[in-house]
């Protein structure tokens, strides 16, 4: 079962490639015939060459309704993998606001590598036209829904624009997971998760992955290129554990989002709250892209502005029982992070949680939050 088929993403995720527990081959060579013929001609050494790695990816690809797609060692590997395939001059529009680290990454090798970058806030439609006509960027960056603001980028119209002006959308769909968006269908060049959040699930594994609908592209063949030249290859266990992950992914994703969704409404307008960041709620302002591209929920993820300064927000997560204070999301465990202590300087408000809801009951964790909260 490879390729694009009309398979439900329920019954895809549940096969995992093979309908029990594949084999899981360590090996980093692979041997050949007394004629040196390889006995497998799939297989010559572990860079590049990793049957559980592809049936990953093969199940990725199905679930994104890709052509193919290429796993990481993490969601940064892949980020860079991407990135690294610009010559020295390019331009790229990048959304701001978005997950700290890939900002950072940017930033750093932009400088170095002599590419301007240009941060816009892209869920701001005239920026998002203005921005991308101005710089004509070779590609534009848009993470949506953003972390940890959860803003919502129209990927159609980013797609449009990006296109115009002769340049490649990549969409960092990582919040939206590839069961409730598949970017690609809407326009995006090349989709990309870190697979260690809710693909995976568990916590337990570090992964990235990018697909496309066009293997064939100069971008594709550069950026699959680097990954055997370079090396950024997930190690063969790591994929098996992905694959194990990943059979339970529509269920775990549909469980968070309507946990999330029943969370977001009990607390919007709640007296210890002054903000509720959720995509699902009616009243964000990204709501209407949010339901046009997002289909069977809006994700585990969303973030509050608890009512005081950043000791009442630090007083609140000490507090929590259920919530554990950690930073990730995606995982079947519900996890709280203070932003605003891990980036101190980057605009993130002081009173600002980060919720990563996972597949606990939804009353509980709201009895949770309501005793933390005081
Ligand atoms: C975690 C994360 C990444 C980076 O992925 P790693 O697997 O941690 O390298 C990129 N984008 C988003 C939105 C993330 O949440």
């Amino acid at each position: 079962m490879t390729g694009k088929n009309d398979l439900d993403p329920a019954t895809i995720a549940a096969h995992g490639g093979s309908g029990l527990v594949p084999d899981l081959n360590m090996a980093t060579t692979y041997a050949r015939g007394a004629d040196y013929a390889l006995l497998d001609p799939a297989n010559v050494y572990a860079r590049d060459h990793s049957d559980i790695t592809r049936q990953c990816e093969s199940v990725l690809a199905q679930l994104e309704q890709a052509e193919t797609a290429l796993l990481f060692p993490s969601g940064m590997a892949a980020i860079a993998a991407v990135f690294r395939t610009l010559p020295a001059g390019a331009d790229i529009v990048a959304q701001s606001g978005i997950y700290w680290g890939t900002t950072a990454w940017l930033r750093d090798f932009c400088a170095r590598r002599d590419v301007a970058l240009h941060e816009v806030d892209t869920a701001d439609p005239a920026q998002l036209e203005t921005s991308i006509a101005a710089h004509k960027p070779q590609i534009t960056f848009i993470e949506t829904p953003s972390n940890p603001w959860l803003k919502t980028t129209d990927i159609v119209r980013a797609a449009d624009l990006t296109h115009a002006a002769g340049g490649l959308l990549v969409v960092d769909s990582t919040a939206a997971t590839p069961i409730l968006s598949q970017p690609l269908n809407l326009g995006a060049d090349i989709v990309m998760h870190s697979a260690t959040k809710a693909i995976n699930g568990h916590s337990d594994v570090l992964a990235g992955v990018l697909a496309t609908n066009a293997p064939d592209a100069p971008i594709w063949q550069a950026i699959a290129t680097d990954r055997h030249d370079a090396g950024a290859v997930i190690n063969p266990f790591a994929a098996w554990l992905l694959l194990r992950g990943m059979r339970t992914l529509p269920l775990r994703v549909a469980r968070m989002s309507e946990s999330a969704m029943t969370i977001a409404s009990h607390f919007a307008a709640h007296p210890k709250i002054d903000a509720v960041y959720y995509p699902g709620l009616p009243d964000h302002p990204g709501h209407a892209i949010a339901a046009r591209q997002m289909h069977g929920g809006f994700g585990g993820l969303m973030s509050i502005l608890v009512k005081g300064d950043a000791a009442d927000a630090l007083r609140a997560t000490g507090r929590l029982q259920l919530f554990t204070r950690a930073t990730s999301l995606g995982g079947v465990e519900s996890l709280v992070e203070h932003r605003h202590t891990i980036e101190p300087h980057t605009g993130i408000p002081p009173n600002l949680l980060r919720l990563s809801i996972g597949i606990e009951d939804a009353g509980d964790l709201i009895a949770d939050l309501e005793q933390a909260l005081g």
